[in-house]
């Protein structure tokens, strides 16, 4: 044991649908993952290498509420499928990918699209548009063993009721087992990694008040308040 010289940081978890603790380690985001959203955002929507971000682990939060962030006027929603890994490694074959893959989840990628912006055109980080505090609104996690690998689906984001965002599963540009892949080519994946599969078109601002309610078939609603 590590002669620790403060009390150790709390673990980030996500909840699961039998009442377990998922243990976070990382979490990987894929940029620009659905066409029709890379269109909106001014890119071209062909395949070219897919781009990852990252949130930090303690981002991620299950409680049903986002408190609107410091700093920003244009908080952006994100619905995204949310892939937990039980296992991982280096070089992992896209064939042998899916067998890694702990769960799925519902989860939003919250992104200060004012801040993203302009460090997108200063060619600086994004994580200050990204990466804040409570970012990451997730669902519980679904252990494959019950709802397999979902490869396609209604994804939906509904803002008061309004249907703001909508896609498929199968309009991933890149898949499931594609991210786990690449991603193993450049970092060594572990048990406890997430990753966020990208969003469909239709992002927009929210504000204080409003309830966001997140579906992917299969996987049920995730219902977030803006506090
Ligand atoms: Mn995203």
């Amino acid at each position: 044991m590590p002669n620790l010289v403060l009390p150790a940081p709390e673990l980030p978890t996500v909840p699961t649908v039998d009442g377990g603790d998922f243990p976070v380690r990382r979490v990987y985001c894929i940029g620009r993952n659905f066409a029709a959203h890379a269109i909106e955002m001014g890119h071209d929507p062909n395949r070219e290498a897919p781009f990852f971000f990252q949130k930090n682990p303690n981002n991620l939060d299950p409680s049903g509420q986002f408190p609107y962030p410091s700093h920003s006027q244009d908080v952006h929603h994100e619905v995204e499928l949310l892939i937990a890994l039980k296992s991982g490694g280096t070089h992992i074959a896209v064939e042998d990918a899916l067998s890694h893959v702990w769960g799925y989840a519902v989860a939003l990628d919250m992104t200060r699209r004012d801040l993203q912006g302009e460090a997108k055109k200063a060619g600086r980080p994004w994580e200050i548009g990204k990466a804040f505090e409570r970012s990451g609104p997730v669902g519980p996690l679904h252990p494959v063993s019950k709802i397999g690998h979902p490869s396609h689906g209604r994804i939906t984001l509904k803002v008061n009721g309004d249907l703001r965002q909508e896609g498929d599963l199968v309009q991933m540009i890149w898949k499931v087992p594609e991210m786990i892949s690449y991603l193993s080519e450049y970092f060594e994946l572990q048990a406890g990694d997430i990753i966020l599969g990208g969003t469909p078109a239709g992002v927009g601002p929210v504000q204080r008040g409003e309830t966001m309610e997140a579906t992917i078939d299969g996987l049920g609603t995730l219902v977030v308040t803006v506090v």
